[in-house]
């Protein structure tokens, strides 16, 4: 999506050759226009897989997967890091692994929010080692619900998450995939493909 990879270039800062911080529209302060051409892209992408529910993570999933929602005309709930003092029964929850922050949090969604019949379009901001978008198809399953797709604002390709996501066989759309951060520069995966060529 050329308008996020701009983005990317413009206000992105390599922090190391692992992590990209995006703090001026997806982090911290949002973009909200950008965030409504990110919904209407997800929308377009996952729009014939009969999505009735989006489901994120708290905090920065939740802007681009509002968005998605509001396009495809569905609800959105987002799971929660922390436990909640009005949301402690009927839970279905998992443990997602941050590698960025070095600590497993149990992730937790309200069972009464995700049904059987229910087909799950899952929203991140970020796909890494996949341990959040896999903590995500976890509690989707234990919900008896199906998995649409997983929708990734940036997906960093040279980490292991977008290969393990993808061998579960669930569909995922990736809308800026980063080949490399390496040197403090910003390499996409198209631009790598056009290098090789
Ligand atoms: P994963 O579970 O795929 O390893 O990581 C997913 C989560 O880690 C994302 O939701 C995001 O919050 C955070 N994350 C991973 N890599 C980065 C990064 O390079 N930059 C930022 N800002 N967040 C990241």
């Amino acid at each position: 999506m050329k308008a996020l990879q701009d983005k990317i270039l413009a206000d992105g800062i390599v922090l190391s050759d692992t992590v990209l911080k995006v703090d001026t529209f997806l982090n911290h302060q949002m973009d909200p226009v950008l965030m409504k051409e990110i919904g209407e892209e997800f929308a377009a992408r996952f729009g014939k897989e009969g999505i009735t529910k989006i489901l994120t993570i708290e905090s920065s999933g939740i802007a681009p997967a509002i968005m998605t929602a509001l396009k495809l005309n569905v609800e959105m709930v987002f799971a929660r890091k922390r436990k909640s003092l009005t949301l402690q029964d009927g839970l279905i929850t998992s443990k997602v692994y941050s590698f960025t922050k070095k600590e497993e949090n149990e992730i937790s969604v309200a069972d009464k929010f995700i049904k059987e019949d229910d087909c799950v379009l899952i929203i991140d901001d970020f796909l890494a080692n996949g341990q959040a978008a896999l903590g995500l198809i976890d509690i989707v399953t234990k919900a008896g619900a199906k998995v649409g797709g997983v929708g990734i604002v940036i997906e960093k390709s040279f980490q292991n998450g977008a290969k393990l996501v993808r061998d579960t066989g669930i569909k995922v759309e990736s809308l800026a995939r980063i080949h490399s951060l390496e040197n403090g520069t910003v390499t996409f995966v198209e631009d790598q493909i056009m290098v090789e060529v």
